[in-house]
């Protein structure tokens, strides 16, 4: 292994070998490089990047540095859905039982959050008895007989990730295209979807600052799918705002619930939908975007989505009522500064009031208080006077919740006139 001349290559803006990348990365991974080495090399990519034989290559290394999901004997073209990360971002919670309840199997390995992002582990796991962890075996048989399944990477899924995206975390080289598609993607074609949908979040909560590199990472994404022989679909979304009101495990399983039963917030229900008109479309059902689209609303309209959303929750240990989810003890509002209109909610300090309040974890093995949270009722572009409740606070004690309000209340920019409308879905690429 000749990590050092690979480091000093990559670093003089050298284009690799895809055999010296695969080497690198298998050899990280069986410990023959060391953490020191590997920093440096991710630094070098940060700042060089990757062209798209060196990102097939890291990628496939990455996949081949575990075990991979053989979903084939289901006989049926699987789908899965992802999204880059942002803030109140429960949509899987959502789409899954829609997207069963349609009669399209829907696999999921999901994440925890870190920082001001939330992770759908988390929300899951605010619903009593709810247990992410089932073997490969276990998570193809339910998602045979119910259709939906969403579960924890399994320990030996794509190790070659874990790893480096911890070192990623810690030497300020998260934020890099090619590392972080090929970070999604060999975890998505580890899992084993035939089809998947990503949602590539845009906007002050997201990775993905402007549209451009969105475009970016977007594409890099599709690519990488289409060499593993994967149909992506990609959904650039506004991350400007959290999505939907709630940010915080409890609340946002709670808003899950309600806009599987048709009385979401408009901007969940829209961006859910239209993620299953997508993955509709990608399976064997034949149909289009616009067919999946209805069938997908006909699934809520009917009750069949909610039902197959308690189907599901029952089959992995959970209790499906609402009333079993945990509450805060002390809810606080947060008043408006201003009159006005809603100009911009700040999404990623919304997280942190979130993360503070106990939601999220700053470091990894952090704990986390699935009850508490921020419920944002007014949105960008929504007319307020002086002193009008505009968000919620759900605090474990009356300090937190103190602290939270003023920092929710510093998120709020009022200003005369309404700011022009943004729709959640900016754009899709295929
Ligand atoms: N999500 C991932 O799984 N990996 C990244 O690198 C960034 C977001």
């Amino acid at each position: 292994m000749r990590a050092a001349e690979l480091i000093e290559r990559k670093r003089d803006g050298e284009v690799l070998a895809a055999e010296d990348v695969r080497e690198l990365v298998l050899g990280y991974v069986r410990d023959e490089v060391p953490d020191y080495q590997m920093s440096a090399f991710l630094m070098a990519v940060f700042f060089r990047g990757l062209d798209d034989v060196e990102t097939h290559a890291l990628t496939d290394a990455m996949v081949a540095s575990g075990e991979t999901i053989d979903l084939s004997s289901l006989g049926r073209r699987v789908v899965d859905k992802h999204s880059t990360g942002g803030v109140g971002d429960k949509a899987s919670i959502v789409i899954g039982p829609i997207v069963a309840a349609c009669g399209v199997p829907f696999a999921k390995m999901s994440g925890r959050g870190l920082g001001h992002t939330g992770g759908t582990l988390d929300k899951l796991e605010a619903i009593p008895g709810f247990a992410i962890e089932l073997d490969g075996e276990a998570f193809v048989q339910q998602v045979r007989e119910i259709g939906v399944a969403i579960i924890g990477q399994t320990a030996d899924l794509v190790p070659a990730d874990k790893r480096l995206y911890a070192l990623r975390d810690v030497t300020a080289t998260v934020d890099s295209v090619p590392l972080i598609a090929s970070s999604i993607m060999s975890k998505k074609i580890a899992a084993g979807a035939d089809a998947i949908v990503l949602d590539v979040k845009v906007g002050d909560g997201a990775f993905m600052k402007s549209l451009d590199r969105a475009r970016e990472l977007a594409q890099g994404m599709i690519e990488l799918g289409r060499q593993a022989g994967r149909e992506v679909v990609c959904e650039l979304t506004d991350m400007d705002q959290p999505l939907g009101h709630a940010v915080g495990n409890s609340l946002e399983v709670r808003e899950a619930v309600e806009t599987l039963r048709g009385e979401g917030p408009p901007d969940l229900t829209d961006l859910a939908l239209g993620a299953c008109g997508n993955l509709l479309a990608l399976s064997d059902l034949g149909v289009d975007e616009e067919e999946g689209r209805r069938r997908a609303e006909e699934t809520v309209s009917s009750g069949a989505a909610l039902e197959r959303y308690e189907t599901w929750i029952r089959a992995q240990g959970g209790d499906s009522s609402v009333e079993a989810l945990p509450l805060a003890p002390v809810v606080r509002s947060v008043p408006a500064p201003r009159s006005g209109y809603v100009e911009r909610i700040a999404a990623t300090a919304v997280g942190v009031a979130a993360l503070h309040l106990g939601a999220g974890r700053a470091a990894k093995d952090d704990g986390i208080d699935h009850r508490v949270g921020v419920v944002c009722r007014v949105k960008r572009g929504d007319r307020v006077e002086k002193g009008d409740p505009v968000a919620e606070v759900h605090a474990a004690d009356e300090a937190g919740a103190a602290a939270a309000v003023d920092e929710v209340a510093a998120c709020y920019r009022v200003a005369d006139e309404a700011p022009p409308q943004v729709p959640i879905v900016l754009e899709v690429l295929r």
